[in-house]
């Protein structure tokens, strides 16, 4: 099975609001990393025309249909009539002006003797936690009424010590979800960049994917959605024989309103807590998610930016160095 939690059920709690959002049709869907690369790994060995090469490379590039790994065993692949795909994060130079912030997270499965969690009913984000590194949340997803994953996430510049993340779950467990005993089953932890970079499309001839594609959104560090929107639209059309090099990445409008809110974030010019409060206090919580997912309308993106404080977004729409 490849979702272990699912449901419509969404709350969303900070210290001036906290509400249950009805999400529908919307739901909420928990993937676990290894269930869902054994479901890549058992497609790919179906495949006989697909192979699994391990190893490390220095470069990539495609040109005239030849495409070209160099590894840093010294070995170079050549494949004729090929198109090259990439995923691997390109060098990056630092400039004057960029903003880089991460997305980083440290999770635990926790399983309790109590039926304590209400399978189904999940907690979006709760902003309850504090706030003084940056923007700080956890959110809360039950595989079961026994157990649930909570995780917990900071928008900063650097990670902290993994110390200190336990702090700070085990807190949250104590305070906020009363928990005393309880079983830690599972961690995890990770990064996500959130920056300001260009992605170009394109790189020494190598259609980008991924995070390496501009697949992070830049405000939110949300990226698996957005792959899989691009390597849906990649397969369809390699599958009609219409491949487009070049595939586009997130339209140039989202690019702006991520860019000024990761600015905001960044020079913390109004609290990333109380953006995401207004947010969810103010519109309805579908649209907030079409929102966070780029799939919004024009009308409703003004519905939606008219509800926010129009200062911060003012100042940081026209302070913010453009590079969408
Ligand atoms: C615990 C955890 C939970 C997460 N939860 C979420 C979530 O809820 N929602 C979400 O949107 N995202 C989540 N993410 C992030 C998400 O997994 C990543 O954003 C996503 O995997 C990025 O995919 P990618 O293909 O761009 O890069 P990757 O998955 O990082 O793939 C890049 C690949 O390139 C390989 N590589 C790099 N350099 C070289 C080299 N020189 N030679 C050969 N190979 C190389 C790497 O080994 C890697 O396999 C989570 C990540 C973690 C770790």
């Amino acid at each position: 099975m490849l979702f272990t939690g699912n449901g419509n059920n969404l709350t969303f709690f900070s210290n001036s609001f906290a509400s249950p959002l009805p999400i529908e049709p919307y739901q909420y869907k928990m993937i676990q990393a290894a269930d869902f690369y054994k479901y890549c790994l058992d497609k790919i060995q179906r495949h006989p025309n697909v192979f699994l090469l391990k190893e490390d490379i220095v470069s990539v590039e495609a040109a005239d249909g030849q495409v070209k790994i160099q590894l840093v065993n010294g070995a170079e692949l050549i494949y004729e009539n090929a198109i090259g795909f990439n995923s691997i994060p390109n060098k990056y130079e630092p400039r004057t002006g960029d903003i880089m912030l991460l997305q980083h997270f440290k999770g635990w499965i926790i399983k309790t003797d109590d039926a304590v969690f209400d399978n189904g009913k999940a907690t979006l984000m709760d902003f309850r936690v504090s706030q003084q590194r940056g923007t700080s949340f956890v959110y809360v997803l039950p595989l079961d009424n026994n157990r649930a994953l909570v995780e917990y996430t900071l928008f900063t510049e650097l990670v902290l010590e993994d110390e200190e993340y336990d702090i700070a779950l085990r807190n949250y467990c104590k305070t906020f979800l009363q928990l005393q005993d309880y079983e830690i089953t599972h961690e995890e932890k990770g990064a996500i960049p959130m920056n300001n970079l260009h992605y170009p499309t394109q790189i020494n001839g190598m259609q980008q994917i991924g995070t390496a594609g501009g697949q992070t959104k830049a405000s939110s560090g949300y990226t698996f959605q957005f792959i899989q929107k691009q390597s849906d639209e990649l397969a369809q059309q390699l599958k009609s024989g219409n491949y487009q090099p070049g595939l586009k990445t997130a339209k140039w409008r989202f690019r702006f309103y991520d860019h000024t809110l990761l600015h905001i974030l960044y020079n913390r010019q109004y609290p990333g807590d109380k953006i995401f409060t207004t947010l969810f206090r103010k519109n309805p919580a579908t649209r907030v998610l079409r929102f966070l997912d780029n799939e919004t309308s024009l009308p409703e993106e003004l519905k939606l930016l008219w509800t926010l404080p129009t200062w911060p977004f003012l100042k940081a729409a026209i302070q913010k160095r453009r590079t969408y």
